[in-house]
């Protein structure tokens, strides 16, 4: 029984030679007190650093506590730029507060930082999902043509129907001209329908002098939307007008 317990106490599964995050496992140094295999192991900052096996193989010890400690102020990770320490995470981390150049703050742990897993307060995925969501399948629905038909009768000095809109000083605003599926949000939580029939659910601008935003819009039928017509002038015809209406089937 002594002689079995004494055997055992001197095996140990060899890693030398393995790496462990920045760690790579050299020689076997013998036990700690709690019987575990210690490994010299050189992390790749060049410190050297006594780690047990099961640390290792477990993941919980990634470097000889550099990427921990690691003081990365003023550094900047994508969108992110590292401000001050301001705690630990849950894995004892540290976690910065970060300047996003959105201008938001956000707090992001050192190893998401220099993995490169967090580049933005957020508002990168935010950017790339609507714009993921824009190009796929979007660009084809009813609202995509009328949204892209705003932009360019606000925008394009060429486009037909510029001079009784952008020639006029209608904009469209910011949050809409850059960001489809801002618009969409406020058009399908607004009343549009997009199963309407044609003239059944046009834009209309309440101040028809207003531009295109969503406190002077609003979604109603072809009648309502004539009698809310600017005023015309003299010698200027019925219907010359409504043909550059906010149709949204186009
Ligand atoms: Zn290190
Ligand atoms: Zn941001």
């Amino acid at each position: 029984m002594q002689k079995k317990k004494t055997k055992m106490s001197t095996r140990y599964k060899d890693i030398a030679g393995q790496r462990f995050g920045k760690l790579v496992a050299e020689e076997y140094v013998g036990k700690n007190e709690h019987n575990f295999a210690l490994w010299r192991c050189k992390c790749d900052c060049g410190n050297t650093a006594i780690v047990t096996g099961s640390s290792l193989r477990s993941g919980t010890t990634k470097s000889c506590g550099c990427l921990r400690e690691r003081n990365i102020t003023g550094q900047r990770f994508g969108r992110l730029v590292a401000i001050k320490k301001v705690g630990k995470n849950a894995h004892r981390y540290n976690l910065w507060l970060c300047e996003c150049d959105c201008g938001n703050t956000a707090e992001v742990a050192t190893s998401a930082l220099i993995g490169g897993h967090t580049q933005s307060c957020g508002c990168l995925m935010r950017e790339t999902a609507s714009k993921t969501m824009t190009t796929h399948g979007r660009t084809n629905e009813r609202l995509h043509v009328l949204w892209r038909e705003i932009k360019q009768r606000c925008s394009n000095p060429n486009n037909i129907s510029y001079k009784y809109y952008g020639g006029r000083g209608v904009t469209v605003c910011e949050e809409w001209a850059d960001n489809y599926m801002a618009f969409r949000e406020w058009a399908y939580s607004n009343g549009y329908d997009e199963y309407a029939k044609r003239g059944d659910c046009t834009i209309d601008r309440i101040d028809v002098n207003g531009n295109y935003e969503p406190s002077n819009c609003r979604w109603v039928d072809m009648k309502t939307q004539i009698r809310n017509q600017r005023p015309r002038k003299k010698g200027y015809k019925r219907g010359a007008y409504n043909k550059h209406k906010d149709i949204t089937s186009s």
